[in-house]
C-alpha cells in the first residue's frame, strides 16, 4: 500500500503536491544501500571528496531561486529568508569542503614507538530534520557528515519535504555517487524510528521537539548509538537601562517573529530593566504593529503564516489564556495565520513565560537588577540562545557568561553562523553542530601504537 502526504501551502491552505511516504522496508533499503556506498565513499581521496562537495555547492548555487521558491510555497517562508536558507546550504558545503584535507590526527610522544591518532568516519549517519528550517538544518547535518567520510540518510519533516528532495537530486547532478546522500521522505514514527533502531545507522542527528528528542536519545541508548540533539528553547533578550533602548526595541521583534516565531533560537522572553520598561514597550509597539504580515508570495512580506493548522491551534491556545498587550495584523483569508503578539507578564510561573510557544508570541517582563535578570533568564529547563543589550561591555560579557545557554549575543541577535559552534545547554540539546569541529562529531578517534 502506497502512503502519501499532501503538501499544503500554509499561506493559502491550498494543496501543492503529493509526496510518497517511505515505508519501514523502504527506509531499511535506503540504509542498507547507504551502508554499501560507505566503503567506496570513505576511500575517495580527500581532495576528490572536497571537490565533489564544492561541485555540490556550485549546483546548489545555480538553483537558489528554485529552492527558495519551493520553500516559500511549502513552508510559508519569506523570500528573503528562503534565499538566505538556500544560500546557507551552499555556504555550509563550501566551508566543510575544506575539511576532508584537514582531518588531522595527532602524533603523541610515547616510549618504544610511535603513537598516532586517526579520525575515522562512523558509517551511515541518519539526519532527522524538522519543518521550521528544512534547508539549513539538513545542510548543517549532511555537509560535515559527508566531509568526514560518512554516507547520509536524511528524513525531512513530513510537512516540508520538497527542498530536501530537490537537494538529494542536486547532489547526484553534482556527481556525488549514488546512495552517498539519500533523502527518505516519511513519517517520524516510521522512517525516523528506523534511523534509531536500525543497527547500520551509527549516529542520529535530531533537531525538533525536546519531547521527541528524549525518546530518540533513549532509543539510541539500546545500541550505544551516537546522537546529537538540537531541541527547543525559550531564550531571553535582556535589555539593561543603559542600553540604546531604541535599537533594542527596533530589533526585538525580528529576533522573535522571524519565521513567524518558529525558531528554536527565538528570543521569546524579553526582560527589561524596570527603569527603562515603559520607554522600551512604547518603542516596541509601533515596530510590532507596523510589521508587514502577508502571504510570502508577496516579496515585501516580513512575516508569513505558521506551518500548519495544528501549529496555529497550539499557538492560539496560549493566547486564549493571557491578556494581550498589543498585536500586529495578519491576513484574514485561508492559511494558518497568527499576528505578531506581545504579552506583558510579571509571573515567571505562567505558561506563556515557561513554555516554548513556537509561534509569533513574545512575553515581556521587568527586572530589578543584573542578578535578578540572570536569575530570571536561567529559570528554565532550556538553554539555547540569548541576547544582552547594554552599553557596559564588562556587564555584557559578565551576563553572557552567566546565562546558561549555548549561543549568546551582545547588542545584537546574531543568527546562527555555520563557522561557529551551535548547540544547547540543559534540555535544549546535546552536542554541538557547525563550527570548525563539526566534522569530528561524525568520527571515531582511533589510536594506533607502532613499536620501534
Ligand atoms: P517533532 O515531532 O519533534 O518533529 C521533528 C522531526 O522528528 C520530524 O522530522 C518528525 O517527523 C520527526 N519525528 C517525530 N517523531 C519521531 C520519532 N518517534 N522517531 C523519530 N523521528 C521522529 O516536532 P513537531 O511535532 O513537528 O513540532 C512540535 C514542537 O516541537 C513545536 O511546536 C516546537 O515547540 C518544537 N520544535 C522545535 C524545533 C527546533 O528547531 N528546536 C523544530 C521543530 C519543532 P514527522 O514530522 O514527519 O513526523
Ligand atoms: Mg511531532
Amino acid at each position: 500500500m502506497s502512503d502519501t502526504h499532501t503538501v499544503i501551502n500554509p499561506a493559502t491552505a491550498e494543496p501543492v503536491t503529493d509526496v510518497h511516504l517511505a515505508s519501514a522496508a523502504e527506509a531499511d533499503a535506503a540504509i542498507e544501500a547507504a551502508h554499501l556506498a560507505f566503503r567506496a565513499w570513505r576511500d575517495v581521496a580527500p581532495g576528490e571528496r572536497a571537490a565533489l562537495l564544492r561541485r555540490f555547492a556550485a549546483v546548489v548555487d545555480d538553483h537558489v531561486e528554485e529552492l527558495a521558491e519551493l520553500e516559500v510555497r511549502n513552508a510559508g517562508h519569506t523570500w528573503g529568508n528562503a534565499r538566505w536558507e538556500a544560500g546557507n546550504v551552499r555556504d555550509c558545503l563550501n566551508y566543510y569542503a575544506g575539511a576532508p584535507e584537514r582531518m588531522f590526527g595527532r602524533q603523541i610522544p610515547v616510549a618504544g614507538g610511535v603513537d598516532l591518532t586517526f579520525y575515522e568516519p562512523l558509517g551511515v549517519v541518519g539526519i532527522i530534520v524538522p519543518w521550521n528550517f528544512p534547508m539549513p538544518i539538513a545542510g548543517w547535518g549532511f555537509a560535515p557528515a559527508l566531509a568526514a567520510g560518512n554516507t547520509v540518510v536524511l528524513k525531512p519533516a513530513e510537512l516540508t519535504p520538497l527542498t530536501a528532495i530537490r537537494l538529494g537530486e542536486l547532489a547526484l547532478e553534482a556527481g556525488l555517487p549514488d546512495h552517498v546522500l539519500t533523502v527518505v521522505p516519511g513519517k517520524g514514527s516510521v522512517v525516523g524510528e528506523r534511523f534509531v533502531t536500525h543497527p547500520l545507522v551509527r549516529k542520529v542527528c535530531f533537531t525538533g521537539s525536546t519531547e521527541v528528542g528524549k525518546r530518540i536519545m533513549a532509543g539510541c541508548a539500546d545500541q550505544v548509538k551516537r546522537v546529537t540533539l538540537e531541541l527547543g528553547g525559550k531564550s531571553a533578550n535582556i535589555v539593561f537601562a543603559d542600553a540604546d533602548i531604541a535599537a533594542a526595541a527596533a530589533s526585538a521583534p525580528s529576533a522573535v517573529f522571524d519565521n513567524a516565531g518558529q525558531d528554536c533560537c527565538a528570543r521569546s522572553r524579553i526582560l527589561v530593566e524596570r527603569s527603562a520598561y515603559d520607554e522600551f514597550v512604547s518603542l516596541l509597539e509601533p515596530v510590532v504593529t507596523g510589521m508587514r504580515v502577508l502571504d510570502p508570495a508577496d516579496e515585501s512580506s516580513e512575516m508569513g503564516p505558521l506551518i500548519s493548522a495544528g501549529q496555529q491551534r497550539t499557538v492560539q491556545s496560549y493566547l486564549d489564556d493571557v491578556e494581550i498587550a498589543f498585536a500586529g495584523t495578519a491576513p484574514h483569508g485561508d492559511g494558518f495565520w497568527v499576528p505578531p503578539t506581545v504579552v506583558a507578564t510579571e509571573d515567571p510561573s505562567s505558561r506563556i513565560w515557561r513554555e516554548e510557544v513556537f509561534g509569533p508570541v513574545v512575553a515581556v517582563m521587568p527586572f530589578d537588577d543584573e542578578a535578578h535578570a540572570v536569575e530570571l533568564a536561567n529559570d528554565t529547563e532550556y538553554g539555547l540562545s540569548g541576547s544582552i543589550f547594554t552599553r557596559d561591555l564588562g556587564r555584557g560579557l559578565r551576563v553572557a557568561r552567566a546565562v546558561e545557554a549555548g549561543n549568546l549575543s551582545v547588542n545584537s541577535h546574531s543568527s546562527v553562523r555555520y563557522w561557529t559552534p551551535f548547540g544547547g545547554y540543559k534540555q535544549s540539546g546535546l552536542g554541538r553542530e557547525l563550527g570548525p569541529d563539526a566534522p569530528l562529531a561524525f568520527t571515531e578517534e582511533k589510536n594506533v601504537f607502532i613499536a620501534h
